[in-house]
């Protein structure tokens, strides 16, 4: 009841919205036509504040000052320890802005404050100086020759990198990105999320702070059909990385095959599986699968929302995870303990909706939750269904919310194949003591990360994508530099003595 009261009446965010225009070539612009977008409070639906909103032509001038600033610009050129250092210099100043960058975070998008502040800005924080340290450690190779050759491997920046971000981790995604594109030397023209425009311009912002030249990292606000289709499409726009929904995923893939082919990495939807076995500790079990499915708000691409339980344990899990699910502190996100904010915004609220209507219609049993949270803002309370079985669209889709789908098996291999008999791939928890049974099931699973005993691990170094439709690519760790660099092979000969 107090978390109710908490969601009717919002607490007031005690930041200032400053950046609301385009940053193009180091400078804060309005869009070419001078329109603007609203951006939401999720807790309320009212406005929080009016955004340019970047079209064809404000893309079109991002990519000139991006192309600019790495043919001519000292970006590519300067050494790579100053690039390192301003990557670094920007760590800091993310850091000293913490709170107020946490705030825009929870604002715009209505992920509980304490998990912005606690967790994503110092991941952020984090992954920058993971990237600041790969900056002057990229190196080619000297490859021998079968002939008198002298044979260099040069690894180059690709160029203008395009960037597309959704809107259930903001600043993350966008580090994510920007992070390796420019510990390799390219330049960046990103285009944040309609729903979450804030915290990426905030960011980019003290990016110049720190000393990034004008035209290096471009920020362009506005919607996917607009301004994401005419950075996939641009012709002068060098490689294309994705993240969003599978649809979408496609129709950049085919904007960037049909324009100049740009290389393309994409990052997502998933249906992940979480296998909890007959000899897991299943208060642990109960707890991981609980926030594998339920942390930020439900929105995680790899969120595990088909959890397998194995009959022998199956009852006492379902009344486990319901009380869990009963106990979570849903209401506003700026109060302090509350595990579970609105949704984002009103179309994820009403998808999210009939997805649980649909689970019921279906005849899975609801466990708990069902509705809406409140009166205001777009709170859904935290759902669990048992009794949920493949052919139902709740086991099928991606539901991108607060909705737990518990499902029963019988033994290992088959578990196996109802996990992999999705077009998804992004993700997997497994839940037992048995070092065999864990090794047999990370090995079966087709799927870009295996969490074993554990779930939501994002450390930068670790690679994360995902197989079949879950994408191309894998972004953090080494594997991300490879999509930021171009190979070029040097021969010389070599004059014999
Ligand atoms: P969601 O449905 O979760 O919002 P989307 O895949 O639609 O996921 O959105 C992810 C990102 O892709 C957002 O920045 C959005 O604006 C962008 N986007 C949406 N449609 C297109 C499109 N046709 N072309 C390019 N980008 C798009």
């Amino acid at each position: 009841i107090a978390a109710a009261t908490a969601a009717e009446e919002p607490i007031v965010p005690s930041v200032a919205v400053n950046y609301t225009r385009l940053l193009i070539n180091g400078q804060f612009v309005d869009a070419a036509s001078g329109k603007t977008f609203p951006t939401y409070d999720p807790r309320t639906g009212e406005v929080i504040a009016h955004v340019a909103e970047g079209d064809i032509e404000d893309v079109n001038r991002a990519v000139y000052a991006a192309r600019k600033a790495f043919d001519e610009g000292p970006w590519p050129k300067m050494t790579a320890y100053e690039r390192s250092r301003i990557m670094l210099r920007f760590a800091d100043l993310l850091e000293k802005h913490n709170d107020e960058i946490a705030t825009l975070e929870t604002w715009d998008n209505g992920k509980p404050y304490e998990q912005a502040a606690k967790i994503e800005v110092p991941m952020v924080v984090r992954l920058f100086r993971y990237y600041a340290g790969w900056a002057d450690k990229i190196h080619g190779l000297v490859v021998p020759a079968d002939g008198q050759h002298h044979v260099q491997i040069l690894h180059e920046p690709i160029g203008v990198a395009g960037q597309i971000i959704p809107w259930n981790f903001p600043l993350l995604m966008f580090a994510w990105k920007v992070g390796p594109a420019l510990a390799c030397g390219n330049t960046v023209v990103i285009k944040t999320a309609e729903q979450t425009p804030l915290t990426a311009i905030y960011a980019a912002k003290l990016l110049h702070e720190a000393g990034l030249p004008e035209g290096v990292l471009n920020v362009v606000s506005g919607f996917g059909p607009t301004a994401g289709a005419a950075l996939a499409n641009h012709m002068d726009v060098d490689k294309l990385a994705f993240t969003g929904s599978t649809d979408t995923g496609k129709i950049v893939l085919e904007l960037a095959a049909r324009s100049n082919l740009k290389p393309v990495t994409l990052e997502l939807g998933g249906k992940s599986p979480f296998i909890i076995c007959e000899d897991a500790d299943i208060d642990q079990a109960v707890e991981l699968a609980h926030f594998a499915l339920f942390f930020n708000q439900g929105q995680c691409c790899c969120a595990g929302s088909r959890t397998y339980v194995h009959e022998r344990v199956y009852d006492e899990f379902v009344e486990k995870a319901k009380a869990r699910a009963v106990k979570r502190l849903v209401g506003d996100p700026f109060k302090g303990g509350i595990e579970q904010g609105p949704q984002v915004d009103l179309e994820q609220f009403e998808k999210i909706l009939k997805y649980i209507r649909s689970g019921i219609e279906s005849g899975a049993t609801l466990e708990t939750g069902g509705e809406r949270f409140g009166t205001k803002g777009f709170y859904i309370q935290p759902t669990v269904f048992s009794n949920v079985t493949e052919e139902m669209l709740i086991a099928k889709d991606e539901i991108f919310g607060p909705v737990q789908s518990i499902l029963k098996f019988k033994d290992l291999d088959e578990v196996i194949h109802r996990a992999n008999a999705t077009r998804y791939g992004l993700a997997a928890g497994v839940f037992t003591q048995n070092i065999d049974t864990a090794n047999m099931l990370t090995r079966a699973l087709r799927a870009g990360t295996v969490w074993i005993n554990c779930f939501d691990i994002f450390d930068a170094a670790i690679p994360f994508g995902g197989y079949k439709m879950s994408g191309i690519g894998r972004e953090k760790g080494i594997y991300s530099l490879s999509n930021y660099l171009q190979v070029k092979a040097v021969v010389t000969p070599l004059k014999n003595p």
